[in-house]
Parts: structure tokens; C-alpha cells; sequence
């Protein structure tokens, strides 16, 4: 039994992390500031002895009293609504946020394990993206906050690492949906079946020509849970490989819910990725960890939770 800090454990991500460390016997100490994280996510652990809430923001200092054996780094607002929304909170939690954990997982002899992004990858001209390739990302862009705070933040953890020889893992975590994914932060598959279900017209952004490949939360906890149990301190990409068109996405959505509702194209965003996909090579190679939820199967599970939250 390990004593696991999860920051951001409010999370969409972060709870069903506290989820499965819990279910196996570990505890937990979640820190969240809610400031995307909701108490909701998380309630149902609130009787459990094993499990500590802990509401603070982690870009100001942190301390946990007690041991611990890792500290999982999850905070950060990761939609495009809030990268317009609170930019400079992004940055803050990327870099001080890191530092602040690196810092605990230093003093505490504890393995750190950073939640970073295929948003470090930018706009790939190299597809799919292998954990080498470097990234094109616009530094001054509408989602330069992000990127660049993932960036530093992997660059800040290999320093720990080679100067200070924390025992580190990097997630480069790609398009991740399901339950408790925040009804109103205007992700391409949360913001879908909510506007299916309810009739109303589905926002495609440009053509829908551009792709993404989305991992269902279940397969994605499994990865990172196997990356933290590993010795592989090297990035790791941990996602799904089925590659869609956000049209493509569009009809099965349609298609789970059974809706009439038609499609409303609107402007692309600025610097809006043109395609996305993991190379899972070192996935399998270092975790013997694949994805086994196919879309169609994710996608009615994740309708079935939002249809129940929307009193449908
Ligand atoms: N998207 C869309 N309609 C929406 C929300 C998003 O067409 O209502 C598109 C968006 O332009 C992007 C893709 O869906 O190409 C994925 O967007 P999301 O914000 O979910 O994730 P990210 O862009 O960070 O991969």
C-alpha cells in the first residue's frame, strides 16, 4: 500500500485516478484549488479513511505532512475555454505548480509522475507522433499557455531528475473523454453529445477535417497507472491510435444518440492541431499497456453519464 498525493484529484482525470489507487489499496491525498476540479467528481470518496481532501493551489507552496511515495501532478485547466479564460493561472500551475511538487517529491523521497500532453507536440508535422518528435508549437499563440507550461514542466522534471535524481514518469496524455468530464468546457466530445442530446445544433469547427484519436478514461487511468509502477523515466504516450475527423465524430455521436440534430459549421480556430495520433510503440514496449475501449463503446457510456446529469 503506497501513500499517492494527486494533484488536480478533482479533476475529470484526477478522480478517476483517486478512483483506481483507492480500489487497489492505496491512499490518497488529493489536492485541488476547484478551480476547474468540482467536489462533485469526488464526494463519493469523502467517507473513505484511506482518502484526504486537501482545497489549495499547488502554484503556491506546498507541504503534506507524513510520507509519500508519489506524487501524481494532474493540475491544470486543459481546455481550450480556459486557455482564453485564465491564461496566466495556466502558466502558473505548469511551472510554479511543477516546481512546487518536484520540490515535495525531493524533500519526500518520492516518485513524481507529471501529467503532460500531446499538446507538447503542437501542430505535428510528423504523424503519428512518436514520443522524438519535438513538437511545433506556436510559442505566442491562443494556446501557447498550455503548451508551453507542459513543456517547461517536462523540461523542469528531467532536471529533477538528472541533478537532483527524482525518481520521475512523463504521461504525454492524448484526447481523453468520459464521465465527469465538465458539462460546460466546450471539448469537442463533451460539448457533441450534450448538443445531440438535447437537439440542438452540432458546432463543427471548420470542415471537420482535422482528427483526433480519443482514448476513453478507463484505458487511460490503466496506462497511467502501469507508467507509475514501471522504472521508465522517459516520455510516454498514452492514448488511443483509431484516428476520426471531428465529422466523423460528429455522425457517431448522432448515431449513439439517436438525435435529429444538424450540423452548425463554425470558424476554425487559430492554431487549432490539424491531425492527432499516438505512436503507442513504447507504450506497449515498456507497459504492456494497449487500449481496449473502441469509440462507439466509450462514447455510450460517456452519453449514458451526461444524459443522467442533464435529467434526460
Ligand atoms: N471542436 C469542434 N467543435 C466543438 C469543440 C471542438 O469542432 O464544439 C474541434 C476543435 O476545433 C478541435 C477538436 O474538435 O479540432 C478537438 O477539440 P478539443 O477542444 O476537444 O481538444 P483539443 O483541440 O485540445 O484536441
Amino acid at each position: 500500500m503506497a501513500r499517492i498525493v494527486v494533484t488536480g484529484g478533482a479533476g475529470f482525470l484526477g478522480s478517476h485516478l483517486c478512483d483506481q489507487l483507492l480500489d487497489r489499496g492505496d491512499q490518497v491525498v488529493c489536492i485541488d484549488n476547484l478551480r476547474t476540479g468540482r467536489v462533485e467528481n469526488i464526494e463519493h470518496l469523502f467517507g473513505d479513511r484511506r482518502f484526504t481532501f486537501v482545497r489549495h493551489d499547488v502554484s503556491s507552496h506546498i507541504w503534506v505532512p507524513g510520507p509519500v511515495d508519489a506524487i501524481m501532478h494532474l493540475a491544470s485547466p486543459a481546455s481550450p475555454v480556459d486557455f482564453e479564460k485564465i491564461p496566466i493561472q495556466i502558466l502558473k500551475v505548469g511551472s510554479l505548480g511543477t516546481h512546487n511538487c518536484l520540490g515535495l517529491a525531493l524533500e519526500k523521497g518520492a516518485k513524481f509522475h507529471l501529467n503532460s500532453t500531446s499538446e507538447v507536440y503542437g501542430d505535428p508535422q510528423v504523424h503519428p507522433q512518436p514520443e522524438t518528435y519535438w513538437g511545433n508549437v506556436n510559442p505566442i499563440g491562443p494556446r501557447s499557455m498550455y503548451d508551453e507550461a507542459k513543456r517547461f514542466a517536462e523540461a523542469l522534471t528531467v532536471a529533477y531528475h538528472r541533478h537532483h535524481d527524482v525518481d520521475v514518469r512523463i504521461v504525454r496524455t492524448f484526447n481523453t473523454y468520459g464521465p465527469r468530464m465538465r458539462p460546460d468546457d466546450g471539448r469537442v466530445v463533451s460539448s457533441f453529445i450534450i448538443q445531440a442530446l438535447k437537439g440542438e445544433p452540432i458546432t463543427i469547427f471548420g470542415e471537420g477535417q482535422q482528427t483526433r484519436s480519443f482514448c476513453y478514461v478507463d484505458d487511460q487511468v490503466e496506462g497511467q497507472l502501469k507508467l507509475l509502477d514501471s522504472d521508465y523515466q522517459s516520455p510516454v504516450n498514452i492514448g488511443n491510435e483509431s484516428e476520426f475527423t471531428i465529422r466523423e465524430l460528429a455522425t457517431e455521436v448522432l448515431a449513439i444518440t439517436n438525435s435529429k440534430s444538424e450540423l452548425a459549421f463554425m470558424p476554425l480556430p487559430t492554431d487549432d492541431p490539424t491531425q492527432r495520433r499516438p505512436d503507442l510503440t513504447v507504450a506497449r514496449r515498456e507497459l504492456d499497456w494497449e487500449p481496449t475501449i473502441a469509440l462507439r463503446e466509450g462514447l455510450v457510456k460517456t452519453a449514458e453519464h451526461f444524459a443522467a446529469v442533464l435529467g434526460l
